[in-house]
This record gives C-alpha cells, structure tokens and sequence, in this order.
C-alpha cells in the first residue's frame, strides 16, 4: 500500500492524494502519494512564514542550532534508508543516493555552526560621541525552489543557512522527487520548529512556484533549476523588488592537455561526464583535447565507458542509474540524433537499454569530431552524453573552453604547473578544477558560476550569509 504525504503549511499537515512518484528504474514501482498544492495552499504558506518570521528572527542561537544540529544527527543515523529512497525516487546508483544524503547531515551540521559564529562590527563615527554598530538580519520570508537532480542536498544546502540566518521558508521541490523533500521536511519538523518557520507546498511549478513568484509577501527566492524557469523567477523577482539568488544550467568544459596522465584524465571524464547519469548541472558535456593525446584518451573511455554497469540503481553493482522520466530520456535521444544531425560521429552508445523491468536506460553516448559551433556542445543536454572537441594546443582549449554562453565548472588535466596556474586564472567559470572531475565539490565553501549560470551570491559555507542576511547598519549617540 502507498502512504499519502501531506504538504505542511502553518504546523499541519494537509492536502489530498494529487500525484503519483514512480521509480525511474522500474516504472511499476509507485514509491509514494503526495498532495499537490494549488495557488490557495501557496497563500497559506506564505502567509504562515510571514506571521512566525518576527519571533523566529530573534529566536537565540541555540534554539537554531538545536534544531539544525538534531536535524543533522536523524539524517546521518537514517542515511542508508532515506538514501535508498532517494536512489529510488530519482535513480541514481545506491552509493550516489547515500553519499547525497550523508552530504545534506554535514550541511546542517555546517549551518548549526554558523548560528553560534554570528558576527557584527562596530566602528566609531566620523561624528564624536556617536557609534556605528553593523549588524546582518534575516531577510524575512524566503522561497526555495528546487530541481529534481540532487533531491535532498540542494533542499539542504539553502534550508539550512536559511534557517540559521532567522528567516522563515516556504519550500516547493521539484515534482518528480517529492519523497526526498517531505523527508527532511518531516525531521525538520520533528526536531521542533515553530508553526510557520517552514513551510512545504509540493505541486507543479507553473501553479504553486508561479504563485510564490507573483507573491509581494515572498521577501527573496532561491532558485535552482533550468535557465529558462530561472528567467521567470528573475522578472518576477524585479517586478517586487525582491531579494533573488538563480543557479541554473552548464555546458562545462573539462580540458585534456598532451601532458596530461592519461588515467588521471579518463577517470575525471567518465566520472564529471557520466556518473549520477550525467544529470549533474556540474556535469562535463565537452571534452577538449589536444591533438598528441586524442586518439589515446578516446581508445581508453571508451574501453571504460563498455565495461560500467548499468542498471537498476537499486543494485549495489549498478555503476549508472536510468535517466531520470521520459522527457528526459526523449531530451538526450533527441540531442544524439541532433549531433549525427550535425556531423559528429557517436564512437560510442546512444541506444536504449533493455533491463529486467520497464525503466529509463540509455547507454552513455561519446561524440567526436564535435565543433564547439554545433548544438551538442552550446546547448544544455542534462543526459550521459558528452562530445570530444580536438584542439591544437592550450591556447585554443582555453579559448574554447571560454567560448559558451555558460560559466558553472570547468576542469583541467595537465601536468604542466603554467597550465594549470594559468587556467585556474583564466577559465570564465565559477569553479575550477585541475586534475579532478568538474562535478564533485566540498560543501564549506562557496558553489556557484558565471555568466548564463548563475546569478546573484553564491551558496553554501560562509558565502550563503550574503543571500540569507541583510546588513544593518545602527548609530547611536550616546551623549
Ligand atoms: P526546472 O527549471 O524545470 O524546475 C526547477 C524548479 O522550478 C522545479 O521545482 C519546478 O517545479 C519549478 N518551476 C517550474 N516552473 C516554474 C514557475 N513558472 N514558477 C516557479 N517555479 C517553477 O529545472 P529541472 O528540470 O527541475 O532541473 C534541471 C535543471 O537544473 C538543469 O538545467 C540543471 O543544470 C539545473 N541545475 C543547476 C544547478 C546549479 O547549482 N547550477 C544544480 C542542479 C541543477
């Protein structure tokens, strides 16, 4: 039997069985029911945050950091369980699904943290006897909105500074990974938040999101998701003169230099290209390589990309999972067909898979003789397909690499200490990396890109604080 989860709006939880979550490795598979919102429930959530932001601004720092640290602990015991879920829901490999969730325990823990290292300044005025104090205050209410590609690190990763700056929330997860965000909605609750603080509204985003977009009451929106949904959120935003933070797509270059270690170099492909099925906004869809290493580099992943697993993500031996539903599935086909289309030559994959129960396989696709002109490498696919651009030497990689209207990660593989220093300072992307995959990044430091990527301050370890606060400034004379 499937259990129905509720939306929590004000304390309560409410709402009627609206939408089906189906397993993308088994499509017989109903992991649960939820409720699904509409315009009225967004209202009452919104209006809920509203009303509980004044006491839950000024709740002290140990009444956060309780919940936060107990939220942290209950995630981490339940990891194998609520990853197993997660892995099911969004399907991606087990180890992926629990790492995700070990990932979302340390960000709380992080935030917990954070709320007893608040800080101020106080400077004296260039007016004798007067005293200038700076202080950060929530925001007020905060929208997040969330894709369905990390279903509970990225809920986490702005849940938390939002809750541990003083700012109340209403949260509306992507429609297709419901299970994962009732979860942390559910310990969050449980770990004794105040009615209001935290408010849940799953359904579709051009109802529940565009209402909590149209809302004056909605004091600033975290947004993650495609570029496209990013825009709307950004017009809405201006229109209220409100607080907005976008991370949004890649097309993000990892560069293969002749000096590179060639091991070095397939391991950070296979894994940034195609591991979590290349669902990864990180993810490295154009692989630039100089010609003395070419042909080596694509004899070697493709001799790798035929032996990984994939299957079922249920299966400890699965190494990559299904695609995520059927839109997707039809995405990726459809840019494969596109790249023949455009004269690159698949050298590997493409083509559906058959496994023992009804899902969503695609074998990873590898592209060469690709042109950075083409659609494959300018556009967005969001699917286990990359493309091989050759390139004569560093220079073009560089300015190949920069060439793309996106800025998010970018990688290098090189020996070569110039090379390497000189890409770190050069590449147009928001994080770097040498000789590591272009997905994969700590969660105490700062996350986010540049130019058709993101917009707005960045995320995660000190850095949230710029979006979650806003900055007061006091003088007081005291005679
Ligand atoms: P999406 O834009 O379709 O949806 C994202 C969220 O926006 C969902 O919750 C959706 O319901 C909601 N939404 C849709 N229409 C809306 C509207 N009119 N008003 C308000 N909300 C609305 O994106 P997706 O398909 O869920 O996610 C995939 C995209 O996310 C990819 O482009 C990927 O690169 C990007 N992504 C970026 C990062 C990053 O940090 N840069 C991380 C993960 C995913």
């Amino acid at each position: 039997m499937t259990v129905l989860r509720k939306n929590l709006i004000d304390g309560e939880w409410l709402g009627e069985a609206g939408s089906r979550n189906i397993n993308p490795s088994n499509t017989n598979d109903v992991v649960g029911e939820y409720a699904s919102a509409g315009p009225e429930e967004a209202k009452q959530a919104i209006a809920a945050a509203k009303t509980a932001f004044p006491a839950w601004s000024r709740s002290g720092p140990l009444t956060r950091h309780a919940v936060l640290k107990k939220t942290s602990d209950e995630i981490m015991a339940r990891k194998d369980e609520i990853g197993r879920s997660l892995a099911r829901e969004e399907g991606k490999t087990l180890a992926e699904g629990v790492g995700e969730t070990i990932r979302a325990a340390q960000l709380f823990d992080f935030f917990a943290g954070e709320t007893l290292r608040l800080s101020g300044e106080m400077v004296p005025s260039v007016r004798p006897g007067v005293g200038v104090e700076m202080t950060r205050e929530g925001v007020g209410v905060v929208g997040i909105i969330t894709p369905w590609n990390f279903p509970i690190a990225i809920p986490a990763w702005k849940i938390a500074p939002a809750l541990a700056y003083g700012n109340t929330i209403v949260f509306k997860p992507a429609e297709l990974v419901p299970e994962s965000a009732w979860t942390i909605v559910d310990i969050l609750h449980r770990a004794g938040l105040p009615k209001g603080v935290l408010n849940l509204v799953m359904g579709k985003g051009s109802v529940v999101g565009q209402a909590m977009l149209d809302s004056p009451d909605v004091n600033a929106i975290s947004f993650t998701g495609s570029v496209g949904t990013g825009k709307r959120v950004a017009a809405a935003s201006v229109e209220h003169m409100r607080k907005f933070q976008l991370e949004m797509g890649g097309k993000n270059p990892l560069v293969v230099l002749d000096d590179a270690d060639l091991a070095v170099a397939v391991d950070c492909a296979v894994n940034g290209a195609y591991f979590s099925t290349g669902q990864r906004c990180t993810a490295s869809s154009r692989l630039i390589v100089t010609e003395a290493i070419h042909d080596r580099f694509v004899d070697a992943i493709k001799e790798r990309l035929d032996k990984l697993v994939i299957g079922d993500a249920l299966d400890a031996k699965t190494q990559i999972g299904p695609v995520v539903d059927q839109t997707q599935l039809k995405q990726d086909e459809d840019y494969i067909a596109i790249g023949r289309q455009e004269g690159a030559e698949l050298a590997f994959g493409g083509d559906r898979l058959e496994r023992g129960a009804p899902g969503f396989y695609l074998q990873p696709a590898l592209f060469v003789g690709s042109t950075n002109a083409m659609r494959i490498s300018r556009e967005e696919i969001f699917g286990p397909v990359a493309n091989v651009i050759r390139v004569k030497d560093y220079d073009e990689a560089l300015a190949v690499a920069n060439d793309t209207p996106f800025g998010l990660t970018s990688g290098i593989c090189t020996t070569s200490l110039k090379h390497a220093t000189h890409f770190k300072r050069n590449s147009e992307a928001g994080m770097v990396m040498v000789n590591l995959p272009t997905a994969g990044v700590d969660f105490h430091v700062p996350f986010g890109g540049r130019k058709g990527s993101s917009y707005g301050p960045r995320e995660q370890g000190r850095y949230a604080m710029e979006f979650y606060t806003t900055v007061k400034t006091a003088y007081t004379f005291a005679g």
